[in-house]
């Protein structure tokens, strides 16, 4: 018998409330999610209830609304952000509250608005939003990063359907990927997740000095720093709490060394900034810096963004997926970068994970940076990898040894 969409909508509900945030007995979540997904609002409070929350934040988001500020506000408003909003998340994450983000926007949302204050709301918002995202960043609350099947975003991806059927076939393929058609999806998440630590533990045995991609219009190679740490699967809390910050997720991932970044590095995935597409675009690094930048589509707004301060030339994530993971074999392009990372080995400008280093939750700003570690508002991931990827991690005498063939892993863990 074949599970009726309310079912899955249960199971995945249930998926995030206890594999995503992991809830606990007597702990706050606040659900941040698009009005259009209302129905899966109600039974994450519902799942969340169930886990014994103390009392559910729901913060609903209407892109319309984005959009018609950017139409119809003064065009001199762009540097306000509501402090209240700021400061209820970072009283919360303080707290140690989980925190549940659907993911779902219009890609075109603000098509032919003025760059110049997409970069400023961009700006703005992560200055007022920086202690929270750090305090996320360190793991000292749970989070998690997930999707839902809503209209303008489905008309992006299944535009070749007929327009009633695009929902349903955005949801059915996201339940596909998160493992809800599994018979125990919650099970088969511990699992993945479990070889994802696996691979992450083999990586931090090895301690590579550097790794080597290689693939067509790509060769780079990307430092890591002494005691970078690799990270695939779940997260844990200053409590020993387990959690996923991404559904899907598929990577492992660490800190690149933000001084030791050399060569080129093309895109083979778009980059949906702010609604805006970023494509065919590639980067020459020295020295961990880009010096060269190029895009087919959206040069202009890429320049902004690597102008948004220091730390935005450099990398801040470095991250490893196989093109056999769920999301490449769909070989849809999702235009959502948790869905669209996951297909594919990626790099991210900016602010790198406190918990990509050894104790770097516990640094200086001043220490993580002279350790390798980059800082910035922004952290944009954008994907490199592909079904030709070669990659090699180098070790400290010079030697190297194979990790990635053809797009996919090429050691075993036991
Ligand atoms: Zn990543
Ligand atoms: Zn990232």
């Amino acid at each position: 018998m074949t599970a009726t969409f309310e079912e899955k909508l249960q199971k995945y509900a249930s998926l995030i409330v206890n594999v995503g945030l992991n809830v606990q007995p007597d702990q706050e979540v606040v659900v941040r999610i698009p009005i259009e997904a209302a129905p899966l609002a109600r039974q994450l409070a519902i799942e969340a209830y169930q886990a014994h929350a103390k009392y559910v934040h729901l913060f609903y988001q209407d892109e319309q609304i984005t959009l018609i500020r950017f139409q119809h506000a003064p065009r001199d408003s762009f540097d306000f952000f509501p402090t209240w909003y700021a400061d209820a998340l970072t009283g919360l994450a303080e707290e140690g509250a989980g925190f549940i983000s659907v993911y779902a926007t219009d890609p075109d949302l603000l098509k032919g608005q003025d760059p110049e204050l997409i970069s400023t709301a961009q700006k703005v918002a992560a200055q007022h939003t920086r202690r929270y995202a750090e305090l996320l960043s360190k793991d000292y609350a749970p989070w998690t990063v997930v999707s839902a099947a809503v209209p303008a975003w489905a008309n992006k991806v299944f535009a070749h359907l007929p327009e009633d059927e695009r929902v349903s076939a955005l949801w059915d393929t996201i339940f596909e990927i998160c493992r809800v058609n599994e018979p125990d999806p919650v099970g088969a998440w511990r699992l993945h997740t479990e070889e994802l630590a696996r691979r992450s533990a083999y990586m931090n045995e090895k301690q590579y000095v550097a790794l080597k991609f290689t693939a067509p219009g790509t060769d780079l190679t990307v430092g890591l720093p002494e005691h970078h740490l690799w990270t695939g699967g779940y997260g844990k809390t200053p409590d020993g709490v387990r959690f996923t910050a991404n559904i899907p997720t598929e990577e492992i991932f660490t800190l690149p060394h933000k001084d030791r970044v050399d060569g080129v590095v093309r895109a083979t995935l778009p980059l949906n900034l702010r609604g805006n597409l970023i494509e065919n675009f590639w980067f020459r690094f020295e020295q961990g810096k880009v010096v060269e930048v190029h895009a087919e589509k959206g040069e202009e707004l890429l320049r902004k963004l690597l102008e948004t301060d220091e730390g935005a030339v450099r990398l801040g994530e470095v991250a490893l997926v196989p093109q056999s993971s769920p999301i490449a074999k769909t070989g849809l392009l999702f235009f959502n970068t948790l869905y669209d990372e996951n297909a594919s080995c990626h790099l991210a400008l900016g602010r790198a994970y406190r918990t990509s280093l050894q104790n770097g939750e516990d640094m200086t700003t001043e220490a993580f940076a002279a350790a390798g570690g980059n800082d910035s508002l922004i952290h944009v991931d954008f994907m490199m990898g592909s079904s030709d990827m070669d990659i090699d991690g180098v070790l400290p005498d010079g030697s190297t040894e194979p990790i990635f063939r053809q797009g996919e892993w090429a050691f075993e863990v036991s």
